[in-house]
């Protein structure tokens, strides 16, 4: 056995005991221990299953509250969350957002959904997120402030958003990148889909941007099977977002008025029944996580070659999905297929961004650390231990 191959095994083997398991192990299972099937039950038994219903609400109100945030609105998915955020955030046609390469691609989808355009600036080898020195670099040489907005020199276009992501639950430098927008006037939205039970000083995830997006997904830290929220403590913002995913009905008894063109994103009912159920279990999901990442930190603290991941300074992670950096990419391969054809699921982080056919030609800036972490980065299985 060489040395890495001995490597390989002891984590393999560390993974297994820990979930005790000998089964083929996921990255991310959903985990059922609560009141899922009474709701679900109550939910079909009221006939109510779809947009409409108490669950919807009840959802809004417990995830609200569980943020931090005066306003919650339930939409089907994260990538719908996202695209109504950065809609009522004033996001327009032909304006340029700034994220960052390393990302899921939703991000991306979102902002060309509303025929804006994504460009990117690097990650901080810190948090994984977008770096505020790189976005400081970046806007000091590309952008000018003209009649109270901002102005990328390069392309021409106004830079109307900026959209960082929390990636596995590590958050970016919120105060930073704050003080960054606000001096450059461009609003601050952000992607928080990976960061439910996150914190940054203190403060949940999503509250300091204007308005922000989370997920839900099977593979997300909670989940309803698909879903979403919006986040903001804007009334206007909110009733907006809520008006647009209910295909923008003005209310009446009867009548059908649309007074613009809206979308079908509201979350149904059946789907809030699962994520009240799951809301409920939030902290001892978030306890049970920091148990595992506790776990892998300690062991592979003495294993060399192989660094853990941990939390940034000022960040309280959720741990959604663990990650190890290997050395070099050569060696993290191998370990991708060591692991995947030894009965555990890994994965690298994504192809970055600007790689993607849809967004290679969007304007990048100098990007060593998603470079870097794209080639190093793996994630191992992170769900909740039963
Ligand atoms: C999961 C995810 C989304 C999208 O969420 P869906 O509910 O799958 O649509 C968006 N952005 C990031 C970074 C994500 O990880």
């Amino acid at each position: 056995m060489s040395r890495n191959t001995k490597t390989f095994k002891a984590v393999v083997d560390f993974i297994k005991e820990w979930y005790s398991t000998d089964d083929f192990l996921p990255l991310h299972a959903p985990v059922f221990n609560g009141n899922e099937k009474k709701y679900l039950n109550e939910c079909i038994d009221s006939t109510f299953v779809s947009s409409v219903g108490k669950f919807v609400t009840e959802a809004e109100e417990q995830f609200a509250k569980a943020v931090g945030a005066k306003y919650a609105v339930a939409v089907v998915n994260g990538t719908c969350a996202l695209h109504l955020a950065l809609r009522v955030a004033g996001v327009q046609k032909n304006e340029e957002v700034i994220t960052q390469p390393l990302t899921f691609v939703a991000t991306c989808n979102a902002i060309s959904y509303l025929n804006a355009i994504p460009v990117f600036v690097d990650v901080s080898k810190e948090t994984l997120g977008l770096s505020e020195v790189a976005l400081k670099d970046f806007l000091e040489s590309h952008a000018e402030l003209r009649d109270g907005a901002c102005y990328n020199k390069t392309s021409g276009r106004k830079i109307s958003a900026c959209l960082p992501m929390h990636t596995f639950g590590h958050s970016v430098k919120l105060d930073e990148i704050k003080k960054i927008c606000d001096k450059y006037k461009i609003t601050l939205v952000e992607d928080a889909a990976e960061s439910v039970g996150s914190y940054y000083k203190g403060k949940h995830t999503g509250n300091v941007g204007v308005v922000s997006a989370f997920s839900f997904n099977g593979n997300k830290t909670i989940t309803c099977g698909g879903g979403g929220m919006i986040v903001t403590n804007d009334e206007k913002l909110a009733k907006y977002a809520k008006h647009l995913s209910t295909v923008a009905k003005t209310a009446h008894p009867y009548e059908f008025f649309h007074d613009e063109i809206g979308y079908n994103y509201r979350m149904p009912n059946i789907n809030a029944a699962l994520l009240v159920a799951q809301l409920e279990q939030l902290d001892s999901v978030l306890e049970n996580k920091r148990q595992t990442a506790e776990a892998y930190k300690n062991f592979l603290a003495n294993i060399e070659g192989v660094e853990f991941i941990t939390e940034p300074k000022d960040c309280q992670s959720n741990y959604w999905l663990n990650a190890i950096q290997f050395s070099d990419k050569e060696t993290r391969d191998e370990f991708l297929k060591y692991s995947n054809s030894n009965g555990v699921m890994t994965r690298p982080a994504w192809t970055l961004m600007n790689e993607l056919p849809a967004f290679k030609d969007c304007q990048a800036g100098d990007m060593p650390n998603s470079i870097f972490l794209a080639e190093r980065l793996v994630n191992i299985p992170s769900s909740v231990r039963n």
